[in-house]
């Protein structure tokens, strides 16, 4: 079995391969007839002969059900069942056990260890493909509610307009990037972007066209980045921030530059028309030393000053400053 990390819930949607089953069962026979019946029945399966080994595979890859024999060596269905619930997976892990003991004290035992199901031996065949069939209406509906809350997620943080994160992203997770850039000793800057008189081109060219100016600026930022490491969120109307993860102010003065000249290069089309913009920068580094707290805040706070001081200056042009400088 390869050695995958444990799957965390904030780890990417796996989506369950169609159908797959993971039976623990130490006697072959029972192991084979019952694994037989499955495939036979659709399922994909994975058979292990004990308890550790089901773990294993578990964590290698997930499974949406999981269909576990008591009595095995290593570690047996109740030990299998409550690792399983004190562990964290991708999804919700639906555990049937499989039990010789029909007494009324091993069931509750086993329920109590978190199984969800259970079937005494010997299995009635009949009896297994429907319960397997609960197991799985349960599942899919558990990965469809986990995907929604996912996608609910991802919408809280993103603005409508351009897809680019919104502030609250901003602010959730720049507080992550300074701990990690003081952890490693790293730099990081950030760029505060506003567009110059866009007031003007709302006005002149109508909302609409302030909107499709707004979406195209922020794709412009976006494009212009490296990929995986940068990103850029809208922090207002017509104001964005670039954060740009291990960047000295030298490194994130040439990327304002470089999106400066790009956005005064750009036009957007508007009818027969195109409408042209420039945009002004503020630029902030933290990494020749380090405040005690409060980074984030002060990183914005110091890429806003020098915005304001390219706007006294006469817009269209980039200030930069180290903070604490
Ligand atoms: P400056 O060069 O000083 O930045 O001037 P400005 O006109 O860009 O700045 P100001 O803050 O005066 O105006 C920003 C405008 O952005 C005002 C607001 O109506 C507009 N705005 C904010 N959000 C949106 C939006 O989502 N869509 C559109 N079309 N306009 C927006
Ligand atoms: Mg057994
Ligand atoms: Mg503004
Ligand atoms: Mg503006």
């Amino acid at each position: 079995m390869s050695a995958t990390p444990i799957p965390t819930p904030d780890a990417p949607a796996t989506t369950p391969e169609p159908r797959c089953v993971l039976l623990a069962e130490d006697d072959p026979v029972a192991r084979m007839m019952t694994a037989r019946l499955l495939k036979k029945a659709g399922y994909e399966v994975v058979a292990v002969a004990d308890g550790g080994a089901a773990l294993e595979a578990l964590r290698a890859r997930f499974f949406p059900v999981l269909l576990t024999d008591w009595e095995m060596p290593v570690l047996d269905g109740l030990g299998v069942v409550s690792a399983v619930r004190e562990g964290e997976w991708p999804g919700y892990v639906f555990t049937i056990l499989l039990t010789g003991r029909d007494s009324r004290e091993s069931v509750l035992a086993g329920l109590e260890a978190g199984a969800d199901d259970y079937l005494t031996k010997p299995v009635d065949e009949a009896e297994l493909l429907a319960r397997m069939k609960t197991g799985w209406r349960i599942a899919e509906l558990e990965r469809r509610l986990r995907a929604a809350q996912r996608e609910a997620l991802r919408l809280s943080l993103t603005d409508a307009l351009t897809g680019t994160s919104n502030r609250r992203d901003l602010i959730d997770r720049l507080p992550f990037e300074v701990e990690r850039a003081r952890r490693y000793k790293h730099s990081l800057s950030v760029v505060m972007c506003d567009i110059d008189h866009f007031k003007g081109i709302n006005d002149s060219y109508g909302h609409p066209a302030g909107d499709a100016v707004l979406r195209a600026f922020a794709a412009l930022l976006r494009s212009a980045l490296r990929h995986g490491a940068d990103w850029v969120a809208r922090y207002g109307g017509e104001e964005f921030v670039v954060v740009l993860p291990e960047t000295d102010l030298a490194g994130a003065r040439t990327v304002a530059d470089k999106l400066r000249a790009a956005t005064a290069e750009m036009s957007v089309a508007h009818g027969n028309e195109r409408i042209s913009l420039t945009s002004s920068f503020g630029v902030s580094s933290v990494g020749a030393h380090w405040p005690e707290a409060g980074v984030s805040d002060a990183l914005l706070a110091q890429a806003d000053v020098c915005l304001y001081q390219s706007k006294q200056g006469g817009r269209d042009r980039v200030t930069a400053q180290e903070l604490g400088a």
